[in-house]
């Protein structure tokens, strides 16, 4: 059986991914996290359903040592990389964090995959490595201009896997650029028992926010910012659906396994909600009218940030099934409501 080494998997992305590849595929899944952010609870959710096909291990990415023993004592035939400090003003505040967490951690991570002949490399990457683009929708191959740290310690890691794959002809990989990802496990057969969803230790993220409030777990909430150049003055952004996004993995999985070759690829749906209207798209959803008030503008914070989606969808079979905005802003909502995501 072929094993499929997991990095972050204990977090949302993560482990809604490791079910896509449990469900639809054969592979085992090796789980490595060192429980920063993630929860274990995600992960006995998965052994719960899917028995021995995931296993463990609590490593710091950081440990080399601990990192190489996994290389040596399983045979590994693709790594889906999604361990990373995640927070944009943290890593303003704190930029060697970033670097060494997400650019030191994937070059060693790269470096391990050289020496033990690993083929297949799928990274989580993100629309922060665009920065404030210019045009919208953002296509791949607009330029490069990061913000903040956490956006450059993604580009820096896209650029190693890149030249890394242009040196070495055995070695490949799709970097996902991921855009705003919201929702949970949206699976009939686990509509009861709510088995994933979005935990957070502290929030950041508007539709988690938002549920929050629905829910009553916060009083309000605040709109950063409505004099925008957009159509309300508030942010525009591109939400997709969990689930989506989970199957872009293996979809890119699928592609490096036909196509032999690297590629970039954005995970969107095309589609832009602002801030006002993903508010009051949920306060009808829940029926309750929880309190909002403008504030000032968050440092960082682009107008526009719409996917241009062709890519993806002309070169992999990857498909947008949930292309919904209040299919995901109930799936988080109802996720909210249930006591799972009381576990923090
Ligand atoms: N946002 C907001 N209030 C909040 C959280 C977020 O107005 O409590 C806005 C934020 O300024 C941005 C949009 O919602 O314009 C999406 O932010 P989020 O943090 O969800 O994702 P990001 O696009 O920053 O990755």
């Amino acid at each position: 059986m072929k094993n499929i080494l997991f990095t972050g998997a204990c977090g949302y992305i993560g482990s809604h991914t490791a079910y896509s590849f449990l469900k639809h595929t054969d592979y085992d899944i090796i789980v490595i996290d060192n429980l920063s952010s993630g929860f274990v609870e995600n992960i006995d959710f998965l052994q719960s359903t899917f028995k021995d096909r995931i296993s463990f291990i609590k490593i710091d990415l950081s440990d080399s040592k601990s990192l190489e023993n996994v290389f040596m004592e399983s045979e590994i035939y693709a790594i889906v990389h999604f361990a990373a400090s995640i927070v944009v003003s943290e890593s303003v505040s704190n930029p060697l964090l970033y670097y060494s967490n997400n650019t030191k951690n994937t070059l060693d991570l790269i470096k391990l995959c050289t020496k033990f002949e690993i083929k297949n490399f799928i990274f989580s990457s993100t629309a922060a490595v665009y920065g404030e683009p210019e045009n919208n929708p953002i296509s791949e191959d607009s330029p490069l201009l990061p913000i903040n740290p956490y956006g450059a310690s993604k580009m820096m890691s896209e650029m190693i896997l890149r030249d890394t794959a242009s040196a070495n002809q055995n070695f490949n990989y799709i970097a996902l650029r991921y855009f705003n990802v919201a929702g949970a496990l949206n699976d009939n057969d686990y509509q009861k028992n709510r088995g994933l969803g979005q935990r957070n230790k502290n929030a950041t993220h508007l539709i988690k926010i938002a549920c929050e409030c629905a829910v009553g777990k916060r009083d309000g909430m605040q709109i950063f910012g409505d004099d925008y150049e957009t159509k309300d003055g508030t942010c525009i952004r591109d939400y997709i659906h969990i689930d989506d996004l989970a199957m872009a993995h293996l979809r890119a999985l699928e592609f490096l396994e036909g196509e032999k070759r690297s590629e970039v690829f954005n995970v969107g749906y095309n589609n832009g909600y602002s801030v006002k209207e993903i508010i009051s798209r949920l306060k009808e959803i829940s029926k309750v009218d929880f309190k909002v008030e403008i504030a000032k503008r968050r440092e960082g914070d682009p107008a526009n940030l719409v996917s241009n989606n062709t890519k993806i969808l002309n070169l992999t079979s990857w498909k947008a099934m949930h292309n919904d905005i209040d299919l995901i802003l109930k799936s988080a909502y109802l996720w909210e409501k249930s006591p799972m995501s009381l576990i923090k």
